[in-house]
């Protein structure tokens, strides 16, 4: 099971597939046995209490157990996130090279064909599927910011773009746990790491990354800025184009779903909430994938905040992931603005269910509607959320899982 539907089967086959002891002793290895439930938890097809639940109906999963504590990081970067607001865009503190950081990709980098096979091959696995490994995702980014001297943005919004999971709080916050704006010091690894968790072709003996620690976290903090792999500049390695990224949903994922202007959109929900005698509507967008819970509205309506796209484009893929789930659950998809189509709804008498969500746009739009005839749904969570800002995931743990 390598690929990822958006439907409810497929994830049940995920869900049944987890082995927590298995996952306790392998989840470092590439081919350990992790769960790969992220796109589904990023886009509100599943909870993290809903999760360990049918975990913990076939297996023991005390909150000390490592897939616990893995659900948590997910948990403190969302709490993280609900603090730092689009702060998490920007360095949360300064970087330990005081140096100008590159402020785009190379193409090197972006093809797949810088020489070093761990990071061709993790950059062109992503491309392909749209998932990668965590070990693979730090590797990555360590290697992008740390030996080529590329601002952690650049590579945070690249990888948001391809992965099915692209969450803004869990991906850029983890490239500032790497780059060390977010942590203590800088995140590195050496050949001897690849060798130990990847598949042979992944090794890289006699690259920029078989050094010593020491000589890696000192280019971390300084000089030397590396430049291209060796192999890049000879040409030796022959890349792959990455796959477009797209603001708006390619026509290919939009097949079977019938999109309208705001005013087709409103109309529709008012006629499907006359015949269903229920004035509420659930407002279907990428982060409330998920199916009905409780007394559901009898009316969905499918909603994209195109503001966020453009700033924020995603693959083809991605959005074949997201339209694939909202297809044949919505009555009308509208790309527009969020607060002023939830707006117009109420204003026509409506009541929008909506569920929580941080994105740009997404967050601003909640909180403007938070005060009117809104049902604003929060993001079930398996330890409550504290009030007072913890900094650290330690901080965060210590106080959750007493
Ligand atoms: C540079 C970088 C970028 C990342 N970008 C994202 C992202 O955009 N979206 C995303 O969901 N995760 C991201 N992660 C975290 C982690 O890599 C993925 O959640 C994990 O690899 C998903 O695979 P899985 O579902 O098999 O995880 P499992 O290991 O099976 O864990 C189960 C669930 O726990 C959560 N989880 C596990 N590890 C982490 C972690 N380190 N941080 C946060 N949550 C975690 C996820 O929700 C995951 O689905 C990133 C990590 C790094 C280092």
């Amino acid at each position: 099971m390598t690929g990822f539907e958006p439907t409810p089967e497929a994830l049940l086959a995920r869900l049944d597939a987890v082995d927590p002891a298995a996952y306790a002793r392998s989840r470092n290895a590439l081919d350990g046995a992790v769960t790969r439930l992220s796109p589904y938890l990023t886009h509100g097809l599943l909870d993290v209490p809903d999760a360990l639940a049918a975990i913990r109906a076939h297996h023991h999963v005390p909150v000390s157990h490592k897939l616990a504590f893995e659900f948590g990081w997910r948990e403190f970067f969302r709490h993280a996130w609900r603090h730092l607001g689009d702060g998490i865009l920007v360095d949360v503190k300064p970087p330990p090279w005081p140096g100008a950081y590159a402020s785009a990709l190379p193409a090197d980098i972006l093809e797949g064909r810088t020489g070093v096979p761990v990071i061709d091959l993790a950059v062109r696995e992503l491309h392909a599927t749209g998932w990668l490994h965590n070990h693979a995702r730090m590797w990555v980014a360590s290697y992008v910011v740390h030996l080529r001297k590329v601002h952690w943005r650049a590579g945070a919004d690249w990888m948001h773009a391809h992965l099915l999971d692209g969450d803004l709080g869990a991906n850029h916050l983890s490239w500032q746990w790497v780059a060390a704006t977010y942590s203590a010091k800088p995140y590195v690894f050496d050949a001897g790491n690849v060798a130990r968790y990847a598949p042979r072709d992944w090794h890289s003996p006699g690259t920029a990354v078989d050094r010593s620690y020491e000589a890696l976290d000192a280019i971390a903090r300084g000089e030397p800025d590396l430049g291209p792999e060796p192999a890049a500049v000879r040409g030796e390695v022959s890349g792959v184009m990455p796959p477009a990224v797209h603001a708006e949903p390619p026509a290919d994922a939009l097949a079977g779903l019938r999109t309208t202007d705001e005013a087709g959109w409103v109309a529709q929900a008012v006629a499907a909430c006359a015949a269903a005698g229920d004035a509420r509507v659930r407002i279907v967008h990428p982060w409330s994938l998920g199916g009905a819970r409780g007394r559901e509205p009898a009316v969905r309506m499918g909603l994209l905040h195109a503001p966020y796209h453009s700033r924020f484009p995603w693959s083809a893929r991605r959005w074949a992931f997201v339209l694939g789930a909202m297809r044949g659950r919505i009555e009308v998809l509208h790309a527009g603005d969020a607060r002023r189509a939830l707006d117009a709804l109420v204003d026509a008498g409506l009541v929008p269910v909506v569920r929580d969500a941080l994105v740009p746009g997404w967050r601003e739009a909640i909180e403007a509607v938070r005060r009117r005839a809104v049902v604003v749904e929060p993001v079930p969570r398996e330890w409550a959320d504290p009030d007072r800002y913890c900094a650290s995931f330690t901080r965060f743990w210590n106080v959750v899982a007493r």
